[in-house]
């Protein structure tokens, strides 16, 4: 099963002068394959590139001990929320 976490409270963060973006998110999958689990964090370096909000993209997950890879799409949304007026 996969599944994607919002690990924590956190900024994103725009690495340097690029358009590559970190978010406090985690997806959390096994491998369809061989069912070894794996993470990618999106904080670290699974950065999304040129990221576009509300619209479906897909990455692909790399299994390092079967060496399958898996395309897995995800959709980046964003709720901004009037905390007080
Ligand atoms: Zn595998």
């Amino acid at each position: 099963m996969s599944k994607v976490t919002v690990t924590n409270l956190g900024d994103v963060r725009k690495l340097s002068e690029s358009n590559r973006f970190q978010f406090p998110a985690v997806l959390e999958m096994c491998c369809p394959e061989c069912g070894a689990c794996h993470t990618k964090n999106f904080m670290g370096n699974d950065y999304l590139s040129y990221p576009t909000v509300n619209a479906p993209f897909e990455i692909v997950v790399w299994c390092p001990n079967c060496d399958a890879e898996t395309p897995v799409k995800l959709k980046l949304t964003i709720t901004l929320a009037l905390v007080e007026r």
